[in-house]
């Protein structure tokens, strides 16, 4: 037999046993402790089911299951104590410490309304923390205001009734609203269930309050009305089957409308406050300490959600101006680069250097070597030119083997020298793949103005330039004016950079 069977022929047997003791013995002691403990035997089943169900599940759906078994245990220790004082004479304050688990049972599980499908790990980041403390405030400001304020030894009040019955479907109705606006089947499953059961037992506390169940006693006939209200949650649990994920090759789901989602970390505060408002007619302070923290909470909640959009919004940044294989600017980046510092050089009665460098023969690399090795070879030269300039000029990725470099504040001469220097670096590497050695080379075509309305003349210039580098045999420096060839005159640097792939 399955576990799911046993678990819902356990609880069938068990609801049939708490039939049995109300039809038998009723209000008459054991009557009532009996008909408690079964409930009791009841909530630990339904904490197994839980369990059981969050390691069926994963991501979303692990997170429900274990603060649903969070809040049941919770509603365990409630019934526990109002079980044990069916048994002994107790003082009023074993009352208070059964109503105060009744008041915070439901906190874990209202966490779950703040689950975000798109987080697959479903893991306890800082902002489900803090609204974690929100929940917690919610049931404060519920403990004061249905069991403090009324004064009534401990027993609801009458004059609460009502808006605990209010608040109570106000959050089975944001279950089920979050349910109709989720776009994750896995959530509007569960909210939506959640939200029918809610809905459920609090058709079933207005028949207790306004209906065939006023003023009944523990042990009475309406108890087994309360069991079918943990029966069904037990059956909710153990059917549970988390949904087949989606075909890799299915388009994917849209992430969910983070507006909408967002409405619902509003609720709690508004919980709060509407509830404090009532309190602080009694006590001013007690109000005012439950408001500030709530206050305090949705305002951190405020700075980590703006932390989070800043830093998200640099690592954009970064990444839109960046080239993804070697790190280095892209093509956009580099040529804003270019223009601002032509402005500055402008102003400033400066000139700026600039180079366009192309790997020489770097087709035949990828023919003999592969693509992959022929990425490595580019990110190797690429971080090799990058070490090698000042850290003010500004190296990008042009074009596919082709880099652009913006030399601030340099002449013809300075533009040369650090040109020659990227050539003779680049050239003195050797890169070592599949056991033998590629030696690789750059031509490069330098020139340099002070306008930045001649941006675009550069750029001609400097690839022509390049292109006499190429023609005139690669692995060479050429200006965009005929000068002299320079690799002849370059200063030899000793190989030092080996790299094997
Ligand atoms: P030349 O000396 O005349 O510049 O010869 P070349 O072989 O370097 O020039 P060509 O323009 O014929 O070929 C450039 C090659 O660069 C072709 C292309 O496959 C390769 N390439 C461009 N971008 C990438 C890249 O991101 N990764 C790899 N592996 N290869 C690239
Ligand atoms: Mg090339
Ligand atoms: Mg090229």
């Amino acid at each position: 037999m399955s576990r799911t069977n046993t678990v819902l022929i356990t609880a069938s047997i068990l609801w049939l046993a708490h039939l049995g003791v109300v039809a038998t013995l009723g209000i008459v002691p054991p009557g009532p402790f009996l008909s408690d403990f079964v409930q009791l035997i009841m909530g630990g089943l339904m904490i197994f089911a839980c369990i059981q169900a969050s390691r069926r599940s994963e991501g979303l759906a692990r997170s429900f299951w274990r603060l649903t078994a969070a809040s049941y245990i919770l509603w365990w220790m409630g019934q526990g104590t109002s079980t044990y004082t069916d048994l002994f004479v107790t003082p009023a304050s074993v009352d208070w410490v059964a109503n105060l688990f009744f008041s915070f049972w439901f906190a874990p599980l209202a966490l779950a309304m703040f689950l975000d499908p798109d987080n697959e790990a479903g893991s306890l980041d800082s902002l489900i923390a803090l609204d974690f403390v929100q929940a917690i405030l919610v049931c404060v400001a519920a403990y004061l205001y249905f069991f403090y304020l009324p004064k009534a030894g401990g027993k609801l009040g009458n004059s609460v009734w009502t808006p605990y019955l209010v608040t109570y479907a106000f959050v089975a109705g944001a279950f089920l609203v979050r349910a109709g606006v989720t776009r994750s089947r896995v959530a509007r499953m569960l909210f939506g269930r959640l939200g029918l059961l809610l809905a459920l037992s609090i058709f079933v506390d207005v028949l207790y309050y306004y209906g065939p169940g006023k003023n009944l006693k523990t042990g009475a006939w309406f108890d087994v009305i309360w069991s079918i209200a943990l029966v069904l949650p037990i059956a909710v649990a153990a059917a549970w089957k988390q949904p087949e994920p989606a075909s890799p090759y299915a388009e994917a789901p849209a992430r969910e409308k983070k507006i909408h989602t967002e409405i619902f970390h509003l609720f709690y505060p508004l919980l709060v406050l509407s509830m404090s408002l009532q309190i602080a007619r009694e006590r001013l302070a007690l109000a005012a300490a439950v408001v500030f923290f709530s206050f305090v909470c949705s305002s951190a909640r405020l700075l980590v959600t703006q932390h989070r959009l800043v830093q998200t919004q640099d690592a954009l940044r970064r990444e839109a101006s960046r080239d993804g294989l070697t790190g280095l600017w892209n093509r956009k980046a580099i040529l804003d680069i270019l223009e601002r510092e032509l402005l500055r050089a402008e102003r400033q009665g400066e000139t700026v250097g600039v180079i366009m460098a192309d790997v020489d023969h770097f087709k035949s690399v990828n023919d003999s070597r592969g693509h992959v090795a022929g990425d490595l070879v580019l990110r190797i030269i690429s971080s090799e030119v990058a070490s090698v300039v000042r850290p003010y000029d500004s190296v990008g990725r042009y074009g596919g083997e082709e880099f652009f470099i913006v030399a601030p504040n340099c002449g013809p001469a300075e533009t040369w020298e650090l040109a020659e220097r990227i050539r003779a670096s680049v050239a003195n590497c050797s890169v070592v793949t599949g056991g033998s050695s590629v030696s690789v080379s750059l031509s490069l075509g330098i020139t340099t103005g002070n306008s930045a309305a001649d941006a675009e003349k550069l750029l001609q210039a400097a690839d022509t330039a390049l292109y006499q580098a190429k023609n005139a045999g690669r692995n060479r420096v050429e200006p965009n004016s005929a000068r002299a060839s320079t690799t002849a005159q370059a200063p030899q640097i000793a190989a030092r950079s080996k790299f094997w792939l």
